[in-house]
Order: structure tokens, then sequence, then C-alpha cells
């Protein structure tokens, strides 16, 4: 026992559990909800730990997904539980109607979407943060200093400022709406007080249309509306096209618009472009513009020295979000905000009212409580198993994973465009492919038809998962990946897959 060497005993006179043998006279009339008997709890606890390490290690055998069959959708939808039962039962049911129906995103051949696909020792990080069951909304005690931690590592990797400030948050939706926040409220004079009923300046912003619908719903969220965020057109790499937007801004302006900010795109969800960082971060500073970075998956490129070259300029943003559950593959979930003046940043969210006053000494001690610089109060330790990650891994091998990731899609490239019967859709310049299933002389609508069965049909199967996703308005088979269990083999599979599923509707 290794952590009982850090601990230190009470030393005043002990009060028995209810539980305990030595309990005194009301200890049977007091009600807990700790375990009667501890040595059979632990058992349990022992026993189900053995199965999710199963659960994980085995992974490879089973498919990436099964659909809930009707009765366990039944099971689910019982009633509110008035008197409980026990927890063997419970975990039996668990085991039965839950776990064998995940997502999948922890499969090697997962390739929906953008999905992380979990640490086996995150299981224990989450484990002893389920223990230690802090909340990370305030006050002083070790889980605020891991927290600070890690904010200052992803400080260092994006040469941000020691005044610089940060938060971990749900994802990247929640890290847009807080970053965003921020710029609002940096150029909206009382906007906390007075709300937007007084606001002179009609707010405008920028990105690409290939933006997440994330910051779309940010602008849904903040009162500004989604038509405030302009979406300007993409080149043929689908990166934004800055003439275009040099062009929206002034005309903005002449129309007595308020221009306020460009989000640039670090990886975007369709095709993993990544904008001219440093060209936007420019234009911010001559036009006076927050600059916002949306690096949810991509970001994190700046642990690999082959493509941290690719994010140029986002050392001169003003603000980036980004997810430690894509391709760190930290366990769901957790996100991260980086705010470059700090000040800005707690401006936006600062509220102490008396009951959270700073005691300068004491458990209210402490400076800068995360509840300072993003919306929730209470919040779980999404810090500890980003910890464990980037402790245990370290920043090297996660870069050269995503590195991995990256050669690997470029592989299915090639087998695509090698592939006469498939057909490239969209440039792939990071991880995700898109393609389609070619029918010659099918008109379009038959071909996405076509594609989405195919997609369809392979997720059925169990055998891979891609998504769709539509590329100049054709449906597209999207393969995504963010996965350090996927191998060259597992894509020479997902192609004779796709190829026998789309040969057997041609011969229908
Ligand atoms: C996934 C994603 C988001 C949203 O992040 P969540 O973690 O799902 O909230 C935003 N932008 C991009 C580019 C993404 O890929």
């Amino acid at each position: 026992m290794k952590y009982a060497d850090h601990f230190e005993s009470l030393q005043i006179e002990p009060i028995a559990g209810p539980s305990d043998e030595t309990a005194g006279a009301n200890g049977g009339s007091e009600l807990s909800l700790d375990p009667v008997n501890w040595r059979q709890f632990r058992e349990m606890a022992h026993a189900a730990l053995d199965d999710a390490l199963d659960f994980v290690q085995t992974v490879r055998e089973r498919p990436v997904w099964k659909a809930l069959p009707e009765h366990v959708r039944a099971n689910l939808a019982s009633a509110a539980p008035i008197t409980g039962q026990s927890l063997d039962q419970v975990y039996e049911e668990f085991c039965e109607n839950v776990l064998p129906y995940a997502t999948g995103n922890i499969h090697p051949r997962f390739f929906g979407w953008v999905h992380g696909s979990g640490l086996p020792s995150n299981i224990i990080a989450e484990i002893l943060a389920a223990a230690m069951n802090v909340n990370c909304g305030g006050r002083d005690h070790a889980a605020i200093y891991v927290e600070r931690a890690v904010l200052g590592w992803c400080k260092e990797w994006f040469q941000f400022p020691a005044e610089s400030t940060g938060l971990l948050v749900s994802g990247t939706s929640m890290a847009n709406l807080i970053a965003l926040t921020v710029a609002r409220n940096a150029c909206l004079e009382n906007v906390r007080k007075t709300g937007l009923r007084r606001q002179e300046r009609e707010l405008v912003a920028y990105a690409s249309c290939e933006v997440h619908e994330s910051v779309g719903k940010a602008f849904e969220v903040l009162g500004l509306g989604a038509c405030a965020l302009r979406k300007i057109e993409v080149d043929d790499a689908f990166r934004i096209n800055v003439a275009a937007l040099r062009l929206q801004i002034a005309l903005d302006r002449a129309a007595g618009l308020y221009p306020f900010c460009v989000i640039g795109c670090a990886g975007t969800v369709n095709n993993g472009a990544i904008d001219d960082l440093d060209g936007l971060a420019s234009i911010c500073r001559e036009e006076d513009l927050w600059f916002h970075v949306d690096g949810a998956f991509g970001a994190l490129c700046i642990l690999n020295e082959e493509l941290r070259d690719r994010l140029t300029g986002i050392e001169r943003s003003d603000s980036i979000a980004f997810d430690f559950h894509k391709w760190a593959h930290v366990q769901y979930d957790c996100g991260c905000v980086l705010v470059r003046q700090g000040d800005l940043h707690r401006a936006a969210f600062s509220m102490r009212p008396p009951y959270l006053e700073d005691m300068h000494r004491g458990l209210a001690g402490g400076i800068d409580w995360p509840c300072e610089f993003g919306i929730e109060l209470s919040r779980g330790f999404r810090a500890l198993k980003v910890w464990f990650a980037l402790k245990e891994h370290g920043t090297l091998k996660l870069g050269q994973l995503i590195k991995q990731n990256c050669d690997q899609a470029q592989y299915l490239r090639s087998l695509v465009l090698n592939e006469p019967r498939l057909e490239l859709m969209a440039p792939a310049p990071l991880n995700i492919v898109c393609f389609r299933f070619r029918q010659e002389g099918a008109d379009p609508e038959a071909l996405d038809c076509l594609n989405e069965a195919i997609v369809t049909e392979l997720q059925l199967s169990g055998v891979a998962a891609p998504s769709t996703t539509r590329i100049c308005g054709h449906l597209a088979i999207r393969v995504n990946i963010t996965n350090h269990r996927t191998r060259y083999a597992d894509l020479d599979l997902l192609i004779g897959a796709i190829l026998a599923i789309g040969e057997a509707h041609l011969g229908e």
C-alpha cells in the first residue's frame, strides 16, 4: 500500500462507522451509504475492475458496434427505483444491458466522427478521482494544483505567456463558448450587467464555411445569433480564403457592423484542413480582432515536430480550444480552453459571492479558483486523467501516435487512389480521408444512396465503423483516424469490406 506512507492519523478518539463491529448503541439505526460489508464489496470491486480490463484488452475480438436489441432498450427504460437491490444485481444488469452496447470508439476499426480511443491507465485515474471525489470549482486542495500544472504544460506547448489562463472543460464545444464569451465581453462594455440590450455595436465574426457547428452554437448561446458568424468560402484545400475574408471584413465595416473576432480552424471536421493560422493572426492584428483557434483535434499536432509547422501562427492567437479526449486519448470527457490575457478571462466569469469568499488561509484559501474562469461551479477532477496520461506516456510518444495516424491516413489515401472502384473526394492533409464507391452511370442521388448503404452495412456488420459526411453536396465515406490501436492491416481490411459490400450492391 504505497499511499499509506503519505498519510497521518488524526490523534483523537475514533468514532466507529455504523457497519463496524465496534459501533455504539445507535450504530444500527443511523443510515449511511457505505457498504455494510467492506470485504464483500472489495471482492466485487476487484471483479468489476477485472471485467473492465478484459473489456479493453479483448476489444479487437469483438464487433466494433452492436445495435441495442429491442428488449435491451425496454430494460433500460425501466421505472425509477424506489427500494434498492444488491450491488451484484445492479452489476449484472449493467453487464447485460449496457456494457455490450458501447459506441465502439475503443476499437481499432472505429473510424467515425472524431473520437479518441482511450487509455487503460485512465481507468485507474478515473477510479482514484472517484475515490477522492473532489470538487474542482475551487478551494485549496491538490486537485487544483494538478489542473494548474496541466494548464501550465498546455501554455508551454503553444508558447502562451505566464499570465495566460485556462480551464479544463467537457470538450471543445464548451471551450469555444468560453473563449468566445471572453472575446465578446472584451469589446462590449458592461455586457455582464446590461446584457445585449443597450449595446450599440452589432458584433460580427468570421470563420471558414468548414467551421464546426459548435462555434455557431456558441454564437446562438451568446445572444449574437448564428448570422453574426460569417462563413467565408474555402480554397481547393478547404482552408479559409484569406482574400475573401479581408473583403467581407471591409464590407461589414462599411455597413456599420462591428467585426470583433476571427475563428481559425486547426483541423476541420470534414477533412482535417488547417487554415493559414499565421495569415489569420496577421489580419487580426491589423484589424484589431480577437483571434480564436478551434483546434479540437488538430491543435495537438503541436506535439509532433514534423507536424508542428502546420500550426504556425497558433502561438499568436488570443485563445485556443482543443480536446484531450480526441487525439490525446484521455477518457471522455475533457477539453481545454486557453486565453492569452488572463485578466480578460477572469473578468468574463469571476464571481465571488460571500459564500465563496477567499479566506487567504485554510480550505477556502488559494487564488484563481477554476470557477472564476468558466460557467461551472462544481466540477469533477478531469485534470487527473490528463495528468496520468501525459506523465505516463509523455508528449513525445503522444505526438508520435498522432503522426502515425496521419501516416496511416496517407496509406489509406493511396489505397483509394490505386483502386479504380473508389474515388477520393477531398484532400487528406491530416488524419481524415473522404472517398466513395464508384458506380458507372449512376446519377448523383443513386451514388449517395449506395455509399450511405455501404457505411450503414459496414457499421451493422461490426467489421468497421466509418461515418459519412457531405463534400460539395455529395455523400462521402469519411474515415477519421484518431486511434492508437489502429494498424495498417485494419485499413486493408476496411477497404476490402467496402469493396465487397459495394460489389454486392452492384450485383443486385
Ligand atoms: C469535435 C470537435 C468540436 C467539438 O468538440 P467536443 O469535444 O465534441 O465538444 C469542435 N470543433 C472541431 C473541429 C471538432 O472536431
